[in-house]
């Protein structure tokens, strides 16, 4: 069919950018600053601004990032860090990364971000910090759960990978903590043409850590302070995120017409659709809809040519990686039902009003 529409269509975004991006890609050749680099830092800056914070240090990826943010706090073997099970598995990782135990709370059924009401049950002499996720692009009741931090001195770590540019109360997200995660992959809001991350801080002992742990433990060439990783971000990724980053913005603001056009369309039909909690700007990273017949729905669509998809069909605790936490369905009912319900739409920024009208059409003729 001619009129099928993708569940991502990243072809749509680069072709707007290619005589830009081809601009800023022969600049790394000529330079031959591959890794790092002047492109680099100054996305770093850049980027840094964009979030309202002193430091940014990028990343190969965002999984790198948040590892080295738990390694900047010395988290490590035998600690404990209450996390969301519901999320994409690399919040996880970071934990396991640096030989820390994830320790999961259940999350909202309204938002699907941790349910500050539940973590305080969690802590133990053993918890070292707190890593929830703004998901999908919304940001989790940062307040509330500053409130626990403090009351119980605990660091708290956002995973901000799928939120760049989310507000909080007004305030972008990524300094609400002591470190932030953030992630370049090409499918997120802000992209690269492969892999990327960063860490955001405003503290900038935090920040000359995780630059030396990116590098190998070292400030100086070949001077190794402490074991550490080969995660720096290349000079293409950075050359490239910098023209991506000046277009942020309105992309965000054209996410954000698909999502509220999504919402005027469906709200008669019997999905459970997202909503934006008042303290929260959501950058509508994906657009989550919920029904207890989700696979027959999801494959009804597909039928018809649509794309969509499911973030996350197995919450983190049901994981066979995760086996050896000793889980059992069950023990985070209102991730485990999420996971069943939740299909995500087609949401970008190139996505039509006609396009978006076509998916909302098709799915009213699902027979619920
Ligand atoms: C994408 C993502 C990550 C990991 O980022 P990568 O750049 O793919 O390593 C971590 N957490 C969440 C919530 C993500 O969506």
């Amino acid at each position: 069919m001619s009129d099928n529409i993708a569940y991502l269509d990243l072809p749509a975004q680069i072709r707007g950018l290619r005589k830009e991006l081809d601009a800023a890609l022969a600049r790394t050749l000529d330079n031959c600053s591959f890794c790092l680099g002047p492109d680099v830092a100054q996305f770093e800056k850049d980027f840094a601004r964009y979030c309202d914070a002193t430091q940014c240090v990028s990343f190969n990826s965002g999984t790198s990032a948040l590892h080295v943010a738990l390694k900047a706090l010395n988290v490590g073997p035998g600690d404990e860090v209450i996390t969301t099970p519901f999320t994409f598995v690399a919040t996880s990782w970071a934990i396991s990364y640096v030989g820390a135990r994830p320790v999961y709370v259940d999350v909202d059924d309204a938002t699907f971000n941790l349910d500050p009401a539940l973590i305080e049950r969690a802590i133990t002499p053993k918890t070292k910090a707190i890593l929830p996720v703004h998901l999908y692009g919304q940001p989790f009741d940062v307040d509330r759960i500053l409130e626990i931090c403090r009351k119980h001195k605990l660091p708290l770590v956002e995973d901000a990978c799928q939120s760049h540019g989310a507000k909080y109360k007004g305030k972008v997200v990524g300094t609400f903590g002591e470190m932030s995660g953030f992630s370049f992959y090409p499918g997120k809001n802000l992209g690269a043409c492969g892999e990327g991350g960063a860490l955001v801080t405003n503290n900038s002992s935090y920040a000359a850590r995780a630059r030396a742990l990116r590098e190998h433990g070292s400030t100086v060439r070949y001077y190794h302070d402490e074991i550490g990783f080969n995660y720096r971000m290349e000079g293409f990724q950075g050359a490239v995120l910098g023209v991506k980053l000046k277009h942020l913005d309105d992309w965000t603001r054209e996410r954000r017409r698909v999502a509220k056009r999504y919402t005027e369309l469906l709200s008669n039909t019997p999905l459970q659709l997202p909503r934006e909690p008042a303290f929260a700007e959501s950058v509508w990273h994906l657009y989550v809809v919920r029904h207890p017949r989700r696979d027959e729905l999801k494959k009804y669509l597909e039928e018809n040519g649509i794309g969509c998809a499911v973030h996350y069909p197995i919450p983190l605790h049901l994981q066979k990686a995760y086996a050896h936490l000793g889980h059992k369905p069950g023990d985070f009912p209102v991730a485990e039902k999420a996971a069943r319900e939740c299909l995500s739409l087609p949401i970008y920024p190139e996505l039509t009003d006609a396009q978006i009208g076509r998916v909302a059409e098709t799915i009213k003729k699902f027979k619920f």
